[in-house]
């Protein structure tokens, strides 16, 4: 094993230490085969699974592993409409599984997520029955400080150049503290504890996965 995946796999193991008193579950995937592995171990035939936007998941195939699954996969790319925007996030609220990522997860196990629309950390504070994050070692951070920092830094403005908005950090590459139309730093949210036994697991995976 290489210094850098003996070096995640140390990390992992406080992160996931730390998590227990939140009442979040956890596991560490060494790969991104094996985090696959897991998720498919989460869900069972007949689910209805939803996920928020992500490239993580989307490197992971979130599609095909859930039909393979078994499950009702609601597909937020076939809602075309506003009105259709807002029924598949209707449809999320009540789905048995919610896959994510998450921007970054502090040493101590806090999860911090920045999103534009907020449907995604919607779902992860209220509604899915289940909240299941993957999140590459890439993106833990020493603590809540360093994580919004890696969120303005390292995650927003690539999002944006995916996106093809017009934010001062998507020509750039450093946040301008914007508020114009196509910002997606709308809504800052910190977990720091799950209130329902069993309803946030966090898989750690040790590779760079999305940003
Ligand atoms: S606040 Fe605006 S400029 Fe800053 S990272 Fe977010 S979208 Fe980019």
């Amino acid at each position: 094993m290489n210094n850098i995946a003996t070096n995640y796999e140390h990390l992992a193991a406080t992160v996931l230490k730390n998590i227990k008193k939140r009442n979040f579950t956890g596991s560490y995937a060494a790969t991104a085969q094996e985090a696959r592995e897991q998720m498919r171990a989460l869900l069972q035939p007949g689910q209805t699974v939803a996920h928020g936007g992500s490239e993580t998941l989307a490197a992971l195939g979130i599609c095909g592993l859930v039909e393979e699954a078994g499950c009702t996969y609601l597909d937020r790319s076939l809602a075309k409409s506003p009105q259709e925007k807002r029924e598949y996030f209707a449809r999320s609220v009540l789905a048995d599984v919610y896959f994510m990522s998450s921007n970054a997860v502090t040493v101590d196990g806090e999860l911090v997520n920045i999103d534009g629309a907020g449907n995604r950390v919607a779902c992860l504070i209220h509604g899915p029955e289940k909240v299941v994050l993957v999140v590459g070692m890439n993106k833990v951070a020493r603590d809540l400080d360093a994580a919004l920092k890696r969120v303005k830094l390292e995650a927003a403005p690539p999002n944006c150049v995916r996106l093809g908005l017009t934010t001062p950090c998507s020509a750039t590459g450093v946040c301008g503290d914007c508020h114009g139309e196509g910002c997606i730093c709308c809504n800052t949210v910190i977990t720091r504890h799950n209130r329902v036994p069993g309803r946030i697991h966090l898989i750690l995976v040790g590779e760079r996965l999305g940003y």
